[in-house]
């Protein structure tokens, strides 16, 4: 059995109750086998055995007041997982699903991905199994203020600088940025995804949709080819879903599906951006409402996006949302390229088979990595105390992104997996780490 193997092994054995994290671990040890044949050091210094184990996980209970006076009690989590390359860096999940599993999957992908970035960011992951759906303003700020009360004391701007993800936008980041402050008496680049008067970078909230379509122009153009005139389909229609849509449209794309976790859209004429943003920015509603707004649309419950003809899909709601049945329509129907905006919303087999037919898939790690990018600008701006206008942050995202396709495309070659992808962007991003933590000793 081969090292990775090895370990791989060792991991379902310690953790059999988290699929999640073990589906993680697979998928990028896997592709690691190469490099640990050029490089025994590794394997003797028992790199993987450190770097699947987070450095620290910190689980903590959020009591907090509904405003029936009624008493609420959450489960919060913060995975300090990999701090080689900087101070731990990842966002906070708010969600029903959160759980250790969950949790841990992102923490063990964001080091990779932080890595690819080229910026000194560790790896790290939270969130709370509180659901903001439903919630009045009030509710939020409760919750948000009782969470940081804990969390304050495991964070800081050059030890663990958390962000956005799931179900915390700039509204929960705003409620916890004022708890900080006032429970430590200072004003520091704590957490990323501000508010823009209070230390927050312009193109962060459209930095991750944009960064992915970035990097799949990269390889359009690298390949002679363009978005213009390409049909692409979208899941999901949060904050991802939506600045993919709004930078594929503005490259001369035509973005015709949208979801959110009760059904989708299918707009044959192209999403109108604009109302989507009005619904789910605004409104916070759900996209069915988009059907009764727009003519010529179809609404459907459940799920069903991968089964609209197109030439690029970009998943962006969640994980597993793309199936090995989605694959194979996917394929039938023509699609060149699947690049992820959510992390791992492809399944393994369903990576595989997309492979396995000619399909370029690009992994969230790589092609998602836009949004923590410029969170790592924003880090840069507040510790200069100075922001930087929107061209100069769009300029530097979208040069990020082409280095990172670079990056990945150059690394896949090296080690004999020409236009594997998900290989390359594992192998670029796990060598930085490897070469930090071999040169930090044994810690
Ligand atoms: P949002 O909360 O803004 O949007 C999530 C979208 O996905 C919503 O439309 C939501 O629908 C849908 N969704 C959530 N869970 C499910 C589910 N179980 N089934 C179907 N649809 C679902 O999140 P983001 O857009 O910020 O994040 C989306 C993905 O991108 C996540 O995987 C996240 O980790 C990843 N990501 C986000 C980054 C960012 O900067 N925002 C950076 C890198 C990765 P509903 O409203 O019904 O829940």
């Amino acid at each position: 059995m081969s090292y990775t193997q090895r370990v791989i092994e060792a991991v379902k054995a310690k953790d059999p109750d988290q699929p999640e994290f073990i589906q993680a671990v697979t998928e990028v040890l896997a592709s690691l086998e190469p490099v640990f044949e050029a490089h025994p050091e590794y394997e003797k210094a028992k790199l993987l055995e450190r770097i699947v184990e987070p450095e620290r996980v910190v689980i903590f209970r959020v009591p907090w007041m509904d405003d029936n006076g009624e008493v609420q009690v959450n489960r919060a989590f913060r995975i300090q997982y990999n701090s080689a390359l900087g101070p731990y860096k990842g966002g906070l999940r708010l969600h029903p699903s959160v759980n250790l599993s969950i949790l841990k999957f992102l923490g063990f992908e964001q080091v990779f991905k932080n890595s690819l970035t080229t910026l000194p960011m560790g790896g790290g992951k939270g969130g709370c199994d509180f659901d903001p759906k439903g919630k009045s303003d009030n509710e939020v700020m409760r919750f948000c203020q009782s969470f940081m009360t804990e969390l304050q004391r495991h964070i800081g701007p050059d030890t663990d600088v958390p962000a956005g993800d799931i179900g915390t936008g700039g509204r929960e980041i705003g409620f916890m940025f004022g708890q900080y402050k006032r429970l430590r008496d200072e004003w520091s680049g704590v957490l990323t995804g501000k508010g823009l008067t209070f230390g927050g970078s312009l193109v962060r909230t459209e930095a991750t949709g944009y960064g992915l379509v970035y990097l799949v122009q990269e390889h359009l153009n690298c390949n002679w080819d363009a978005f213009l005139g390409k049909t692409v389909c979208i899941s999901g229609s949060g904050n991802v879903a939506i600045y993919a849509a709004e930078k594929a449209q503005q490259l001369g794309a035509k973005v015709v599906t949208l979801s959110d976790s009760t059904g989708w859209i299918y707009a044959p004429e192209g999403i109108d951006v604009d109302v989507v943003k009005q619904i789910k920015e605004v409104e916070r509603g759900r996209i069915s409402e988009y059907a009764k707004r727009v003519e010529g649309v179809e609404y459907h419950e459940g799920r069903g996006v991968w089964q609209i003809k197109c030439d690029i899909a970009l998943p962006c709601a969640t994980q597993n949302e793309l199936f090995i049945e989605d694959a194979q329509l996917l394929v039938a129907n023509g699609c060149k390229i699947v690049a992820e905006g959510a992390n791992m919303p492809t399944t393994m087999d369903a990576t595989q088979y997309l492979q396995d037919n000619g399909v370029v898939f690009f992994p969230g790690k790589a092609a998602n990595a836009g949004g923590v990018a410029t969170s790592g600008l924003e880090m840069s701006q507040n510790s200069e105390r100075l922001s930087w206008t929107f061209e100069e942050v769009d300029k530097k995202l979208e040069g990020i992104m082409k280095n990172i396709y670079h990056a990945a495309d150059d690394a896949a070659r090296a080690y004999g997996k020409e236009g594997d992808f998900v290989a390359g962007a594992n192998i670029a991003g796990f060598l930085k780490v490897a070469e930090a933590m071999m040169a930090q000793g044994l810690v």
